[in-house]
């Protein structure tokens, strides 16, 4: 009898691939091993996912080339195939996503790379004791410890206020874990190499902490990746796609600053990094502490449901009080200046006083809604409770959930004014503003140009070292910085993040002040936040200067119930792209009326089609269908069908339609 395997392909197909295996290759056949088959004509590189002795496929071809030793062990092979499962992604993409380096870190047929040569000296470091613990530390420490040692699924939402604390939790875990015999990761939103948490993993587990970071570069990447695999490594700290690393003996995950957005993969394979690691925690029967100083509504829900265990840190360690947050109506203030007078009062105090500043300016990705200066009005769509979205052509503000319009006006429909603006200034333009303001101060400026020339750790470690007064900078500043010198935070607009066209606009704004407040008096002296806003009154703004999440958090778990939105509904998004406008339109067009009937019939209800707020992206029409329902394997068996037309021989020409699974940013 001659074996067939299943090989996943990194194809937009989701389905796997029989293959014979020849007699010379049997010896070496086993699942997770990358192989080189032949599809349509061409060699392509796979992954054995299974092998069967028999199949029904008689015209099955050979495969060509047994490429090295398994990529991915049984574990992680179950990891991927629930990730294609859910995700509604072919196996092998989610594959390719998990290898160092992504799809192109898939071994080339001369053999992978030897990792001989690597360093394996264990060295038992004692755990230095820095501080005394809060209570409240002591007793998360003591609760993460128990559950890293009783080796069973421990769902932990550790909820503490910013400079609470939460990395001393986080090592104790580790430390819990190492002292089993057992492995860490930790996962944050991004890598800053000199973060806190970085550096105090670093000082605790010395040589045994390996970061995985797309800066290292790939071979770098690799060696890590290959020391994890070995056990080498006690601790693994990396992005998003480290919650794929091979560690044999993982007994505990991380996941620090749960409700970041950049856990959420947006292109390619569009998965979470967060719910993949608690998914991979509840298969290996193991510890998963999620931390935020703002969970997120879907971990909060989990909490409440007693899905996860609630930890809670509520005050600062060192007694450090809470910073006092002031708001500055621009309504009152008047012009286009993005710095108000009181803003510029208390920056020329911070420096007359030679302390810090982080001003921050709200801005993630393209905004597009139109806001009134003179009385904070924003047009919002009736049915889905989003702003509604300003085109160009035609000439209308927009629902890009619904597809739902109105006449763009040009004085505001709620006072008549007629400073309706479109919302939105770049941090450049701050910049110069500033610059005039204050010619004295030393500038440094963080925003995704910067981080894109990979300048991110020198901009943060200059302004660390105290030689800039003032970094002005997007969200990346209000991340887990801890900068003891910084006493005033200014956010330049809170409204921006407010009005974005996506239903966790007012939980993102909620989160990003709260964060970024907390950047502010974190060493000996008191800490102020000014927070400039046309709509002081909006609940997620005053909670955030109240520091009241509780209330913020009830009223926005009531209106999400009330509008069908996660995490009292499940979404999932059909993505449908293109060069040619009309045949995209065509596609989600007939995708929706394909799936409405049945869909609506089984409490699924299909949105749209609409074209997406930024339509033409890279040359390409961009139109979408958005799926919601109370039971996500419902709406995702839905949106299952228009994939499989898709994917079938009546598929649109020219017309790419992916699946978006609990979608986290739809612009
Ligand atoms: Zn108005
Ligand atoms: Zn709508």
């Amino acid at each position: 009898m001659v074996p067939f395997a299943q090989v996943a392909l990194p194809l937009p197909l989701r389905h796997t691939f029989t293959y014979r295996v020849p007699d010379a290759l049997s010896a070496r056949i086993e699942p997770g091993v990358p192989v080189e088959v032949p599809f349509r004509g061409r060699a392509r590189r796979g992954v054995v996912v299974e092998w069967t002795a028999t199949s029904d496929r008689e015209d099955a071809l050979d495969l060509s080339a047994v490429l090295g030793p398994p990529l991915f062990d049984a574990h992680l092979l179950q990891l991927t195939r629930w990730m294609a499962e859910y995700y509604l992604a072919p196996w092998g993409e989610v594959l390719a996503a998990a290898l160092p380096g992504g799809p192109s870190g898939m071994p080339a047929s001369r053999g992978r790379k030897s990792a001989a040569g690597i360093e394996e000296r264990a060295l038992a470091l004692p755990l230095p004791e820095p501080f005394t613990l809060t209570p409240e530390q002591r007793a998360a420490s003591h609760a993460l410890e128990t559950s890293v040692r009783r080796r069973a699924f421990a769902p932990i939402l550790l909820h503490g206020v910013t400079a609470s604390g939460k990395t001393e939790v986080y090592l104790r875990g580790a430390a819990a874990a190492r002292d089993t015999g057992g492995q860490t990761l930790v996962l944050v939103p991004e890598v800053a190499l000199g973060s806190q948490l970085v550096r105090e993993f670093r000082r605790r587990f010395r040589n045994r902490v390996g970061v995985l970071h797309s800066y290292l570069g790939i071979a770098e990447r690799r060696r890590n990746w290959e020391l994890a695999r070995r056990g080498a490594l006690d601790v693994v700290v990396g992005a998003r796609s480290a919650v794929f690393a091979p560690l044999p003996k993982l007994r505990l995950i991380v996941v620090d600053e749960e409700h970041e957005p950049a856990y959420k993969q947006n292109e390619q394979l569009r998965y979470h990094g967060r719910d993949t690691a608690v998914r991979r925690a509840q298969m290996l029967g193991i510890a998963v502490v999620l931390g935020s100083a703002t969970p997120s509504l879907e971990s909060l829900a989990n909490a409440r449901r007693g899905k996860y265990a609630h930890l809670v840190l509520s005050r600062r360690v060192d007694r450090r009080p809470m910073p006092q947050v002031r708001i500055v109506d621009l309504r009152r203030e008047g012009g286009t200046s993005q710095l108000s007078l009181p803003l510029r009062a208390a920056l020329a105090e911070r420096l007359a006083r030679g302390e810090q500043v982080v001003l921050f300016l709200n801005r993630r990705g393209h905004s597009h809604h139109v806001q009134c200066r003179a009385c904070g009005f924003v047009p919002r769509c009736p049915w889905c409770d989003i702003a509604l979205t300003l085109h160009l052509v035609p000439r209308a503000w927009r629902c890009h959930y619904c597809d739902h319009d109105a006449a763009a006006a040009a004085a505001c429909p709620a006072c008549g004014s007629r400073l309706l603006r479109y919302s939105g200034a770049g941090t450049q333009r701050a910049e110069r503003e500033l610059r005039a303001t204050v010619p004295a101060a030393r500038l440094l400026r963080l925003d995704t140009d910067v981080a894109r020339a990979g300048g991110t750790d020198e901009v943060l470690e200059r302004f660390g070292s105290g030689a800039a007064d003032v970094l002005l900078g997007t969200q990346m500043v209000a991340k887990g910085l801890d900068f003891p010198r910084v006493t005033l935070v200014g956010v330049l607009d809170a409204d921006v993040a407010l009005h974005l066209p996506d239903f966790r606009a007012a939980e993102r704004t909620f989160q990003l002040l709260v964060q970024v407040s907390g950047r502010s008096g974190r060493g000996s002296r008191a800490g102020e936040v000014l927070v400039q806003t046309s709509t002081p009154e909006h609940p997620a703004i005053a909670a955030a200067v109240a520091h009241d999440d509780r209330a913020f958090v009830e009223r926005e778990l009531a209106e999400r119930k009330e509008a069908g939105y996660p995490p009292h509904a499940r979404l999932v998004t059909l993505l449908f792209s293109g060069a040619d406008a009309l045949e995209v339109e065509r596609a989600a067009t007939r995708a929706a009326e394909m799936l409405r009937q049945e869909a609506e019939s089984a409490g699924v209800r299909v949105l749209g089609p609409a074209p997406q707020p930024l339509a033409r992206l890279r040359g390409k029409h961009r139109w979408h269908v958005m799926l919601k329902g109370p039971r996500g394997a419902e709406v995702r068996r839905h949106a299952a069908r228009a994939l499989d037309w898709a994917e079938s021989t009546e598929r649109p020409r020219g017309v790419r339609v992916v699946a978006d699974v609990d979608p986290v940013d739809v612009l």
